[in-house]
């Protein structure tokens, strides 16, 4: 059975902070593939087009072959929910044991997602610490925890593990914010996705 994960996310844009965190899932779990999944329309953003933000995933990820950007949301109209993107492509992608990957802000949130009890038992999370309130890693293993027990509460058990990365103070909302003020983006997102902001003023207003 291969071993393949799903990383979903809004990718407005893509940074450095993704990119460690699938290249550390590929060698720890290890896996075959990641395949990265922009929401086409995320639940509580408004992001840049759909376009932009898979062709700056495609810029980023097109070095390494075992990353794969998956458009399989391209089509969808109304909300993107993360369990119709797993059932989508696991018709793609049968004999898999699936995986996600998700930074910790993210995993926190899970008992709350659109179906999530059901998703929650579908896949291993892998979970990237991510500095919120200045977390250490204990910190980021003792709030999976919570969030494990909050799950078992409902009947649902959960398999997880903590990704072994460097935290990493990158977002894509500090991008946007540094690029909308004028401030330079260099070094917080691979060198040709930033051109590619550049030409297209993605982040001017
Ligand atoms: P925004 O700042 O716009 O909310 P973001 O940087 O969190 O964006 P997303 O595309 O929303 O980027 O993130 C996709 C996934 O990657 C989420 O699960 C998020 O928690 C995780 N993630 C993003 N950046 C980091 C980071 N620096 N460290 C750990 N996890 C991260």
């Amino acid at each position: 059975m291969q071993q393949l994960a799903i990383f979903g996310g809004t990718f407005d844009p893509i940074h450095w902070g993704h990119l460690l965190i699938a290249e550390t899932a590929l060698h720890q779990i290890p896996l075959e593939k990641v395949i990265w999944t922009p929401s086409r329309n995320p639940p509580h953003k408004t992001a840049a087009l759909f376009e932009h933000r898979v062709a700056m995933l495609q810029i980023a990820t097109r070095e390494n072959s075992a990353f794969t950007v998956s458009q399989i949301e391209a089509k969808r109209r109304g909300s993107s929910y993360a369990i119709d993107t797993l059932i989508d492509l696991s018709a793609c992608y049968p004999n898999t044991y699936w995986h996600w990957i998700v930074g910790l802000d993210t995993f926190q949130t899970l008992p709350r997602w659109y179906r999530g009890q059901e998703l929650a038992q579908m896949c291993n999370w892998l979970i990237a610490p991510r500095i919120l309130g200045g977390e250490t890693i204990a910190q980021s293993e003792l709030i999976c925890k919570q969030v494990t027990q909050q799950l078992q509460k409902q009947s649902v058990t959960i398999h997880w593990q903590l990704l072994h990365t460097p935290l990493v103070g990158i977002s894509s909302s500090l991008i946007r914010q540094f690029y909308r003020e004028g401030k330079s983006i260099r070094y917080l997102v691979p060198e040709e996705v930033r051109s590619y902001i550049t030409v297209h003023d993605l982040y001017t207003r």
